[in-house]
């Protein structure tokens, strides 16, 4: 029966009974980090999982806000700007309009997309650092940190790099190893050193404000351990247990850094909010705005069907201080104690916030067998997909849907995604829908024909239609998407095998109202489908809903047999999905190891300098310009080439290992620089009068040195 096994629909009853004491629902999604694009493995972390669900709301006419924005602050913004040379404002400007344009053609259907940078932010943060501080829940502390002579600047988390004590890796940062992931503190690397001027730092005494986390844990252990032991997910709930046990710390909220919120205390010049103290405030500085906007006419949702006519800009507060909304954090794992322990311990404290109902964090998706990571190279960029695959989010959404890292990491393969696009999306989907219609077109003109009396067949068909949105709607409040995910492509493959059992192709040259009945059915199904694939692909929920004629439909009409009625005229039906041929998928495996082999090169330092020569060292050596008589393969020798060079006074043979970089019928009338004077040299057998010099490459690659116009062979080189 369709694959519908019973253990992937466990129904969770406290789950809903929980969400029904709630009035409204207030979605976040991390905020992207600014200082570059980011991979499928974001998107599939905290935001197809969120927009699934927050559709899904929306469709069920939930009250919900769905809120993001970009993390403009933090020492890798600066240190991005020193890399591309540029500022640290071109920098989120750029990349904070790169990935709110990517999220937008994902469909990722956000109320507002806001930025760290705004007044409004700065403003929010400060409020709250304020309120804290007012109550006396921050305390200072002097303590000496690293500090860079050479540029007069404290080195905060990535102005800092040196060797990590955990794995030896010799460029991990001040706060974090990229290696192996460990959380470190400056304190902790081995021969540190200064990104800004490379050299090693001081330590000098500075001043901060920390947030005592451990005054916080026995509330921490009452809300978390006790309270959500059993709604949570395991990763997470095992996560913030682990730091409990350990021993919560104080925490730095301040860092000596010129980019980012200023600190709101008279006796705190140079000083910032720590960045992981303002982003997640990010998302209430977000509210703020958009309730300004709305407020003052200016602003358009997504999602029409949903009003806020009257809004005020107060009415944010709704949203994040009232009992009665349920707020929950889509996130990766990476940032689960700052979602469950910190950033609550911080709304809490001021005794005004709600905390989170639930962080259903996800784990990461790994790419073709190694960790995902946009700075080695080994990842698919959203904005890379979406050029080679325009008008295709849906096809990436399905294929990270299906595989998300719910309990575990997950892998993302090309060939995966080219399977589940061929198998599922065009065999079941696309083809199931594809049929319906064409045989309506054929058969009926075109109009949803009426149906006759329901025969047995039919009667099991439809008992199971109405049970899958309901079962798909446990799953998305379950928050388990791969499960929802299944139950839509059953919904299709049960449209399928119905029409594959009753043969209407056949049936059709004997009794043509049996066959009315049939499709009459199968379009009711495809008519479901249009309301029930919406979360999911809603790109193709649309396209059907064209196709179908149909206008918006609420979540709670999915599972009747009624969506359409008969003589409804059907438009010219759009090819839903496209496989996906071998050599498509070939080039993407292509081009994922050339980025990585380029990110790689990029990677390699400059071989150092030598130690110093004084100039007779130099002038010892005869440098001279050479033409090319003749160039041939050394026989028996892969790297070697026989030449003949002319060097105005004589004529030399001359070995050169260049046999794998050049081809030797080009080189023949090249000039070359070489060195005269060295002493011959035997190789293989022959005598090498000289030593021609070349450029080689970070990838080993050799180019001849030559003068950039013509010289008479024999010129001096000084
Ligand atoms: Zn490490």
């Amino acid at each position: 029966m369709l694959g519908l096994t019973r253990e992937r629909f466990i129904f969770v009853p406290h789950l809903i009974t929980m969400s029904s004491a709630y009035q409204r629902i207030t979605v976040t999604s991390a905020l992207p980090y600014a200082n570059g694009p980011k991979h499928i493995g974001h998107l599939a972390g905290a935001y197809i999982p969120a927009d699934v669900f927050v559709r899904y709301q929306r469709l069920k006419g939930a009250d919900i806000l769905f809120v993001c924005g970009s993390d403009e602050h933090g020492t890798a913004i600066p240190n991005q700007a020193l890399k591309e040379q540029t500022t640290p404002r071109a920098i989120i400007d750029k990349y904070h309009a790169q990935i709110r344009d990517c999220f937008q053609q994902f469909g990722i259907a956000f109320d507002i997309y806001h930025r760290t940078s705004e007044p409004i932010h700065h403003q929010t943060s400060q409020e709250i650092f304020l309120s804290l501080y007012n109550k006396k829940l921050l305390t200072e502390e002097t303590s000496e940190q690293y500090y860079d002579e050479t540029t007069n600047t404290f080195l905060a988390d990535r102005y800092i790099v040196g060797t990590c004590p955990k794995c030896n890796h010799p460029n991990a940062y001040g706060d974090q190893c990229e290696k192996c992931g460990s959380t470190l503190s400056p304190r902790e690397l081995i021969n540190p050193r200064s990104t800004l001027s490379g050299k090693p730092p001081v330590l000098r005494p500075t001043k901060h404000w920390y947030l005592p986390l451990q005054n916080h844990e026995p509330w921490l252990r009452d809300w978390i351990l006790t309270s959500h032991e059993s709604d949570w997910k395991t990763n997470v709930y095992g996560q913030c247990k682990s730091w409990i046990d350990a021993g919560l710390q104080p925490r730095a909220m301040t860092r000596d850094l010129d980019w980012g919120i200023k600190v709101p205390l008279p006796d705190a010049e140079g000083k910032v909010l720590y960045v992981w103290f303002d982003a997640p405030i990010g998302y209430i500085s977000a509210t703020r705005a958009l309730f300004d906007e709305l407020a003052s006419g200016k602003h358009q949702f997504a999602t029409p069907q949903r009003s806020f006519a009257n809004a005020k800009s107060d009415d944010w507060k709704k949203w994040w201080q009232a009992p009665d909304t349920r707020l929950i954090h889509f996130i990766g794992k990476d940032n689960i104690v700052f979602h469950c322990i910190i950033f609550p311990i911080m709304l809490h404290a001021t005794g005004e916030y709600i905390v989170p109902d639930n962080v259903p964090a996800n784990e990461f998706v790994n790419l073709e067998g190694d960790k995902m990571s946009t700075s080695r190279g080994w990842s698919i960029e959203m904005h890379e997909y979406l050029e080679d695959f325009p008008g295709r989010a849906d096809e990436l959404r399905y294929a990270l849907l299906t595989n998300l890292p719910e309990t575990k990491d997950s892998e993302f393969t090309w060939k995966d995604f080219q399977a589940k696009n061929n198998n599922e999306l065009v065999a079941i989907l696309g083809n199931f829908v594809n049929r319906a219609v064409v045989l309506t077109q054929k058969n009926f003109e075109g109009k949803v024909p009426a149906a006759g009396p329901w025969q047995p067949q039919d009667l099991a068909v439809i008992e199971q239609l109405k049970a899958l949105p309901g079962t798909i709607a446990q799953s998305i409040e379950a928050y388990r998407f791969r499960e929802a995910t299944a139950g839509l492509i059953d919904l299709a493959r049960l449209g399928n095998k119905y029409l594959a059992d009753t043969e209407p192709w056949k049936v059709i040259k004997t009794d043509p109202d049996r066959v009315g009945t049939i499709l009459h059915l199968a379009l009711q199904i495809a008519a479901n489908l249009a309301i029930v694939a919406e979360p999911f692909l809603p790109f193709t929920a649309e396209k059907l809903k064209k196709l179908l004629g149909l206008s918006a439909l609420p979540w709670d009409e999915a599972g009747s047999t009624t969506l359409l009625q008969a003589g409804q005229v059907l438009a010219d039906a759009p090819l839903l999905f496209q496989k996906i041929e071998d050599d498509i998928i070939t080039r993407q495996l292509d081009k994922l190891v050339a980025k990585k082999k380029a990110a790689e090169l990029a990677a390699q330092p400059v071989t150092p300098l030598k130690s110093e020569i004084v100039f007779d060292d130099f002038a010892k050596m005869d440098i001279r310009v050479g033409k090319v008589l003749q160039a041939e393969r050394v026989e028996k020798s892969k790297k070697l080439l026989k030449l003949r060079v002319d060097i105005g006074l004589e004529e030399r043979t001359i070995l050169s290992g260049i046999a794998e970089h050049y081809d030797p019928a080009t080189l023949v009338g090249q000039q070359v620089v070489l060195i005269a004077n060295l002493a011959p040299r035997k190789m293989m057998g022959m005598e090498s009068q000289g030593m021609i010099l070349m450029a080689e490459d970070k990838d080993g690659s050799l180019r001849l040195v030559q003068p950039n116009a013509v010289v008479a062979p024999g010129s001096t080189v000084n």
